[in-house]
């Protein structure tokens, strides 16, 4: 009999991860990142609860490091598996893993000068640049609708999840005596309102469902309510004459930003000159994006092609991207009139410190956060209120103006999930609610309940029969 083990995602948001045995193959499920508070992050550094040589295949939904970012890990602890994805998470994985790489390495290194003057011994990076290397090299790329086998009586097929540029809902079918079961997966399931990104594939039929829980608990705010006020905030900034800073994950909510902003400069109430992307992780990305414009949505691509090129850089000319060190330092002599779009986007770490030492402490100047900030990062002590702000070895003044923007979530709301799940009526599979803070799930339980289902909420290492 099959059996699924629920390895990751199950108390939080990150650290995606399933195991998948049946009598003749082993298939892992995303082999995702701890991300948040020092405990949460210190679960990467423990060793994998499964042999990592016996795996026959690894499936990842998405590129985003909660879902791949201990690829590199699983293949150096002896890993042959092919790992099956789509052919444009593997160019966002590319550019993840090895920023990721990078920053582990660097901060190894910082640690270990500190460990040396202790007299304590040094630590290993959680992966460097040659394992990501070697990582990519068992990559296989499988299109959107193709069902493909990856191991003995298993089946992949990935449908478009909608959530960032080759996100892909799951569906595996498992053969074991004679008999078939099918297996859904949602991955990171897209909010419909997201630029480029084409809707969630609506799947019709499966044995067993697990559904991300991110936002389980409400709906996002409306698409025109967050617009408003994104124009008002940057007529706004145009009016006090300071500079718009906006701290912003490199994949997928850039690109979406970078959208926004350029149908606010083709319908001409784009107030500020100059947009700059001071990030060279978040211009790969976004150039990866235009790569694979074939999969944008019909009427974002409409829009797009009313551009000359048809490419996000045209379609907002004000568009400048900052690449090297010395070309964002020049930034900091700009006071006033442009829209500073930079990493990272929870304030912790990159360029953006550096725009928010420059511009934090003067009063027309605004930042717009428009995503998650967890507890302990920068940015979130911005949103709670906070009156200066240790950066860089220097306290900063607070007297920019902050604002909190909800709608641009990349993650289906309470409203969108159940209509997604409705389309699997009246065949009503088993259902185990995953990738969410427990409230969030237990809100998202009882709706569903009201819709007739009978969600389950798995514990870390339960294993359930297929
Ligand atoms: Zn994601």
């Amino acid at each position: 009999m099959a059996t699924l083990r629920f390895l990751g995602a199950v108390n939080d948001v990150t650290g995606s991860c399933c195991l998948l045995e049946t009598d003749r193959a082993r298939v892992l499920l995303d082999c995702g990142l701890y991300q948040g508070s020092n405990t949460e992050e210190a679960q990467n550094a423990r060793p994998f609860p499964f042999d990592a040589t016996a795996l026959d295949a690894v499936v990842l939904s998405h590129a985003h490091l909660d879902h791949s970012g201990r690829l590199p890990q699983l293949m150096r602890n002896g890993c042959r598996a092919t790992i099956h994805l789509t052919p444009a998470s593997y160019d966002l994985l590319e550019i993840m893993l090895k920023d990721s790489a990078f920053l582990n390495e660097r901060d190894a290194e910082w640690r270990n000068r500190r460990a040396l003057r202790a007299g304590k011994p040094p630590i290993e990076p959680l992966y460097t640049s040659a394992d990501v290397t070697h990582c990519l090299s068992f990559c296989q790329g499988v299109r959107y609708g193709a069902r493909q086998r990856i191991a003995d009586g298993v089946e992949v097929c990935f449908r478009d999840a909608g959530h960032i540029l080759g996100s892909a809902i799951v569906e595996l079918y498992i053969h074991e005596q004679g008999r078939e079961t099918k297996l859904l997966f949602s991955g990171d399931l897209g909010n419909s309102f997201s630029a480029l990104l084409r809707d969630p594939e609506i799947v019709n039929h499966a044995d067993v469902v697990l559904l991300e829980s991110t936002y389980g608990d409400h709906d996002h705010r409306s698409l025109a309510a967050t617009l408003d006020e994104l124009h008002t905030i940057l007529q706004q900034a145009a009016d006090s004459g300071g500079n718009v800073l906006i701290p912003s994950f490199a994949v997928g909510r850039t690109q979406e930003l970078l959208f926004r902003l350029g149908e606010f400069y083709q319908a001409g109430q784009l107030p500020q000159q100059i947009v700059f992307l001071d990030s060279p992780m978040a211009i790969a990305a976004t150039e990866v994006y235009h790569r694979y414009q074939a999969m944008f949505n019909r009427a974002d691509a409409a829009q797009l092609a009313r551009s000359h090129a048809g490419t996000l850089h045209t379609f907002l000319p004000p568009l400048y991207y900052s690449r090297s060190a010395e070309e964002s330092m020049r930034i900091n002599s700009v006071t006033g009139g442009t829209i500073i779009i930079a990493g990272s986007g929870m304030c912790d770490g990159g360029r953006i410190r550096h725009h928010l030492k420059h511009n934090l402490w003067r009063r027309g100047a605004h930042v717009i956060i428009v995503g998650y900030q967890a507890l302990g990062t920068p940015g979130r002590a911005l949103i709670d209120g906070a009156e200066t702000l240790h950066l860089l070895g220097e306290d900063i003044a607070v007297k920019a103006s902050i604002h909190t923007l909800g709608g641009f979530s990349a993650h289906a709301g309470q409203t969108q999930l159940r209509d997604w799940l409705r389309h699997l009526k009246p065949a009503k599979p088993r259902l185990y609610l995953v990738h969410g803070e427990a409230t969030k799930k237990a809100a998202l339980q009882q709706v569903l309940r009201q819709d007739g289902w009978q969600p389950e909420i798995p514990a870390y290492d339960q294993v359930i029969n297929l």
